[in-house]
């Protein structure tokens, strides 16, 4: 077995068609340590599969079949594969109809089998493209290692069953061979499938990367690196070479949807070294996520997440009184609402909730504020970003705050968090001026070279 192993996982836009896949089989064939492969579906695959259930209508339905069909269909003759993966190949997509067909589409049982057919069929034609291309690559069903409860729909991993799984059936494949294998599928006890949940694709790979004790995993995707900033909106931003667990999962909280935020946690439990790359680019330096970074700036990034919806909630009652906090969030916890961000004065309390999901948004307008308003005074503002200064020690330095009300001294600030993550603070502002408050923060606290911190 090459010492030591590197895990690499290929999200689905770097799987998107033959041409991608040429490019991550040309990344794996270019470093033997490269053991084993995790894929995403192909890019839109999975989008296409939970439709599914949603299109009673034969036709709309069909037309989706149609579509898994030919995008697949026509990888496979691209790629020229052998008979034997078409024949594998077209038997998932057969399966796949009936399942879709005959299957309880309410149940999220049938919901996950229905889902795992864009990661089967993806790692199939994958498997047989590094063949093709001389480096000999076995295929291996993830269902047998990543052993899962039965929450159908994001199940929870079982980190101790999937270390026996690994040990016994994935690392006698490793040798001269490279392992090829779905992210974001499992099984359960019974051996039934489920999902990690959408985006589970990382995770699934860094399971395995702790499994099998490896130092390494990367994460092969379509943008070159984590950014000092959203590219789109401030030019100047900077790809960042390192960056740690702690300032990387305040990113992908807040905003930068490089990685799912639970990846981190097997990472982060045995010291692993993520590293996110483009794999239409990979001589660019990409980004090191690591535990211990030699260098720890007071302002790494700076993210921004839109769609945010303030809730103000006053009442004198609160004056001296207990049990009101609770009374409050056991509402919103009825109705299944998670709260981001949470400030309080005597009388008040703000809150803000990502209403970036219609369903939120749904459950936002009815009910919740009307049982809110049978004790309090309740106040909602819509259209708000959530801007997050993300670094170290944040709230030991001295100035930042007010730097920050003076670099946006005609900005009205909504809300400001400050103090309860040392990596970093937060605000609210309106829509319209976010994109400028970020410019200029991004020009003060990261493109001048001689920072004032
Ligand atoms: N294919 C799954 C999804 O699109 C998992 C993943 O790609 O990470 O959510
Ligand atoms: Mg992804």
């Amino acid at each position: 077995m090459p010492e030591p192993i590197k895990v690499a996982k290929f999200g689905g836009s770097s799987v998107a068609n033959a041409d991608a896949m040429r490019r991550c089989a040309r990344i794996i064939a270019d470093d033997p340590e490269r053991a084993v492969a995790v894929l995403s579906a192909t890019s839109g695959t999975t989008n296409l599969l939970t439709l599914l259930p949603e299109k009673a209508e034969g036709n709309e339905r069909e037309q989706i079949f149609r579509s898994i069909e030919e995008n697949h269909e026509s990888i496979a003759d691209d790629l020229n594969v052998s008979e034997e993966t078409r024949l594998a190949v077209r038997g998932y997509l057969s399966e796949l109809r009936e399942v879709a067909t005959y299957g309880s589409l309410e149940s999220l049982e049938v919901k996950d089998r229905i889902c795992s057919f864009g990661e089967l069929i993806s790692t199939t034609l994958f498997t047989d493209l590094l063949n093709q291309e001389g480096v000999d690559a076995v295929w291996i069903d993830a269902r047998m290692l990543i052993r899962t409860d039965a929450q159908f729909g994001s199940a929870e991993p079982d980190t101790e069953a999937i270390r026996h799984a690994v040990t016994a059936q994935l690392l006698p494949l490793i040798g001269d061979r490279r392992v090829v294998t779905q992210g974001f599928i499992g099984s359960e006890p019974e051996g039934r499938t489920t999902t990690l949940g959408r985006g589970g694709s990382d995770f699934t790979a860094a399971l395995l990367a702790e499994a099998l004790d490896t130092r390494v995993l990367e994460i092969w995707t379509d943008v070159d690196a984590i950014y000092t900033t959203d590219p789109r909106v401030v030019e100047q931003a900077q790809p960042i070479t390192e960056i740690t667990f702690d300032e990387a999962a305040e990113l992908s909280v807040f905003g930068a949807k490089v990685l799912h935020p639970a990846t981190l946690k097997p990472a982060i439990r045995k010291d692993i070294r993520v590293y996110v790359g483009s794999s239409i680019h990979p001589e660019r330096p990409g980004t090191w996520i690591v535990q211990k970074s030699g260098q720890l700036p007071v302002i790494r990034a700076i993210s921004l997440r839109r769609d945010q919806t303030l809730v103000t909630v006053h009442s004198l009652d609160m004056l001296h009184r207990h049990g009101f906090l609770a009374q409050l969030f056991r509402i919103l916890a009825d109705h299944r609402i998670s709260v981001d961000l949470v400030t309080t004065s005597e009388v008040s309390v703000s809150l803000t909730i990502d209403t970036n999901h219609d369903g939120l948004r749904h459950r936002l307008s009815s009910g919740v504020i009307g049982e809110l308003s049978e004790f309090a005074d309740v106040e909602v503002e819509k259209g708000l970003v959530l801007i997050a200064l993300v670094g170290n020690q944040l709230d030991r330095t001295a100035g930042i705050s007010g730097q920050l009300f003076q670099l946006l001294d005609e900005i009205n600030i909504r809300l400001i968090c400050h103090g309860a993550s040392t990596h970093n603070l937060c605000f609210l502002v309106e829509e319209a001026r976010a994109d400028e408050v970020v410019q200029k923060l991004h020009a003060h606290f990261i493109e001048r070279e001689e920072a004032l911190l």
